[in-house]
């Protein structure tokens, strides 16, 4: 989708930190980093948010946490630890609507989350 900016994050039309990329995810650095390590992983498919996922796409949730302790290691926080997040609608504070997990660590997290 030419209007979104993870679209185009994928399809590098816009620059980004590329961490990991195969045919179906693309995984960079979060541009507000909240945490030392800031990866966001997205499917290359545009799909709105988990609400919007089709019953038939739902491999590529499976291919993400498969692949999430690789991204992990490759940042360096496999074995320290790291939280996986994905916020869906309004009240979660979802700001870009293209399926994304954030992978956060390098340092201690808290419990609730704000
Ligand atoms: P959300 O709040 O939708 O779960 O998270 C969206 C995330 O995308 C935020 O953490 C925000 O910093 C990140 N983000 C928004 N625009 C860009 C961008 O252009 N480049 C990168 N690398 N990250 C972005
Ligand atoms: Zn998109």
């Amino acid at each position: 989708m030419s209007d979104c900016i993870f679209c185009r994050i994928a399809a590098k039309e816009i620059p980004s930190k590329v961490v990991y990329e195969d045919d179906v995810i693309f995984a960079f650095d979060d541009i507000r980093p909240q945490a030392p390590v800031h990866t966001l992983i997205i499917p290359k498919a545009h799909i709105a948010s988990l609400n919007d996922m089709p019953d038939d796409r739902t491999d590529v949730i499976g291919h993400i946490f498969a692949k999430a302790p690789e991204i992990a290691a490759a940042k360096g926080i496999k074995a320290t630890g790291y939280r996986l997040v994905l916020n869906t609608g309004p009240d979660s504070g979802q700001d870009v609507f293209h399926v994304h997990f954030h992978i956060l660590g390098g340092r201690k997290m808290h419990w609730p989350p704000g």
